[in-house]
């Protein structure tokens, strides 16, 4: 049984070695963006995986837009409890939190229309 709190499920072992033979091969990275445990990396994926979800970022909002200035949208970020600023950069969008150009932060950011439309108009795209 896990701890309170906490829920497991059951997964076929071929689907298990494959996400922990990628969570091995990417664990120095992933411990800078502080994931430290393979659950840890498991639980980052799927939140990165709903966020880049548009339909499932409106329903669940673990990040919310606080504030838009011209070359500024402050995010509250609900999963690590933290402020996220995202600025323009030399024509690129760059998270002070993560200190990145392509987190998820930056990925909400241009989900949101009003945004999107801005960036659009002064060239700014998404990173893929
Ligand atoms: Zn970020």
């Amino acid at each position: 049984m896990p701890k309170a709190g906490f829920k497991s499920i059951t997964i076929s072992e071929e689907v298990y070695d494959k996400f922990f033979d990628v969570y091995q091969k990417n664990k120095p990275e992933l411990i800078m963006k502080g994931v430290n445990s393979f659950a840890g990396y498991i639980t980052y994926t799927l939140e990165d995986m709903m966020l880049k979800d548009k339909t499932f970022a409106r329903y669940a909002p673990k990040l919310e837009k606080i504030s838009v200035d011209d070359d500024r949208v402050i995010i509250k970020d609900n999963i690590k409890n933290r402020i996220a600023e995202v600025t323009i950069q030399r024509g690129e969008l760059y998270c002070q939190l993560c200190e990145d150009k392509n987190c998820f932060h930056i990925g909400f950011v241009f989900s949101l229309p009003d945004v999107y439309e801005v960036l659009n108009s002064k060239g700014i795209r998404h990173p893929k």
